[in-house]
């Protein structure tokens, strides 16, 4: 138990007098019953009644006090009440304590102690929790014994966000004097983090399909206004304006995608897919881009690569991964994409390997996220939205398997990706 030896030890003694009490009435009964032996149901009764008046007393005594610990480190608990209290507090899986009505700390339970570290000998609870917010809160419950929430905000070590919460034990008696209260701690901080993510989502989305939209609106006024009888710049403008429109429809039907995608998260894919076919199926399609730009795709296949998977996804990762190699390999210079058995594991690795740049460390863990682009220009110079990787990365996610980058500034960058075979 993650007691804290607090001064609330206030009566194993009272365990012993009563030891004693019991002692000395029993013996005076044994001896009036000797010296008076005709009364002896008279002194029975005496000492029933004795013994009854002592619990009665002794119960309404401690009945309010909930003695928590023992300052010498021992486990006696004196109140059945408080040891339950105790219990249920270390039983609960977020932070909690209990307070005394001063604001000191009489019991933490193992989740406070690992996300606030430890209170000593009844501390006040002030000492770890400073913010003036809190503070007050935790006051007004104490004074008003009343409950009371609110939030809880720490920078440091780790922007960490809580809601509290403080309630008075009510013991069963129901009275309102020495009361002890519960304040529990519920880790807000992943919700927090869901809410910014969201919210620079969407800041992201709006931007990005704001550029193409203010300069198709330039254009068209232009043609409506001083442009109006120029074919040439007419014919110019135009070309600018349908490459803007295609640029919203490939974010829009990135976004979509991203959204079906995360909206199926929970599902498993069942189906059997034969890699090899799917991958012979994406260099066809991207065969045009791949000459248009310069490079030559190389397959590397495998026999017997069999799948659980996804039809329609694994081509989009395909699609994006062999895509992203033209866009950003060397003109001139090959793209390899292997299949490679590896029947100890009884697992294929699928490789897309390019000669371009490469992509520095300190960028390889970003390029998953959102909008994420180590050069945003060359990546719209390229027709790029910056939603490719992290629609591979939710598709992968899905698939129970990551992607995983292999790349040196100038020495290329290579992605692999390892499946379960379906056929072990
Ligand atoms: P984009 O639409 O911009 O290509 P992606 O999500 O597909 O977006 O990729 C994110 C970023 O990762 C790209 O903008 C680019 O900077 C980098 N990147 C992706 N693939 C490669 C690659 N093969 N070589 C170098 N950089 C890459």
């Amino acid at each position: 138990m993650t007691d804290i030896k607090s001064k609330y030890n206030l009566s194993p003694p009272e365990q012993g007098n009563s030891g004693i009490v019991l002692v000395i009435i029993f013996t005076l009964f044994i001896i009036a019953c000797f010296i008076a032996p005709q009364h002896i149901w008279f002194f029975f009764a005496a000492f029933i009644i004795a013994i009854g008046s002592m619990y009665y007393f002794n119960s309404a005594k401690s009945g309010n006090k909930a003695n928590f610990a023992n300052p010498r480190g021992n486990e006696t608990i004196v109140s059945k009440e408080a040891l339950s209290q105790q219990r249920l507090v270390e039983a609960l899986q977020f932070p909690a304590y209990i307070l005394d009505s001063a604001g000191g700390v009489v019991f933490a339970n193992k989740p406070s102690i690992a996300a606030f570290g430890k209170f000593t000998n009844g501390d006040k609870v002030f000492i770890r929790f400073r913010q003036p917010e809190l503070r007050k809160l935790i006051e007004k419950a104490l004074s008003s014994k009343s409950s009371l929430t609110g939030e809880y905000n720490e920078a440091r070590p780790a922007d960490r966000w809580f809601a509290v919460e403080i309630a008075p034990i009510f013991n069963k008696k129901g009275t309102k004097r020495n009361l002890f209260f519960l304040l529990g701690f519920h880790d807000l901080t992943e919700a927090k983090r869901t809410d910014q993510m969201r919210s620079d989502f969407i800041a992201n989305a709006s931007h990005e399909l704001r550029t193409p939209l203010a300069s198709l609106k330039g254009y068209l006024e232009t043609i409506k206004g001083p442009a109006r009888k120029d074919e040439k710049a007419i014919q110019k403008f135009t070309d600018v304006m349908l490459d803007q429109a295609k640029r919203m429809t490939r974010l829009v039907n990135d976004l979509l995608s991203l959204s079906r995608i995360e909206m199926q998260s929970h599902v498993r894919p069942s189906e059997i897919i034969n890699l090899n076919e799917v991958i012979i199926n994406v260099i066809d399609s991207v065969e045009g881009l791949a000459k248009h730009l310069d490079v030559r795709i190389v397959f590397e296949a495998s026999k017997a690569v069999n799948i659980i998977g996804d039809r329609d996804e694994l081509l989009q990762v395909f699609e994006n991964l062999i895509e992203n190699a033209c866009k950003y390999g060397e003109e001139g210079k090959e793209i390899i994409v292997a299949l490679e058995r590896d029947d100890t594991t009884k697992s294929v690795i699928a490789s897309v390997k390019d000669f371009g740049p490469g992509i520095a460390l300190e960028h390889q863990h970003r390029i998953t996220e959102r909008f994420y682009r180590v050069d945003i220009a060359r990546s719209r110079e390229k027709q790029g939205t910056g939603l490719g990787l992290a629609i591979v990365k939710h598709i992968l996610n899905r698939h129970t398997t990551r992607l995983e980058i292999q790349s040196a500034p100038d020495e290329g960058a290579k992605f692999l990706i390892r499946f379960p075979l379906a056929d072990k």
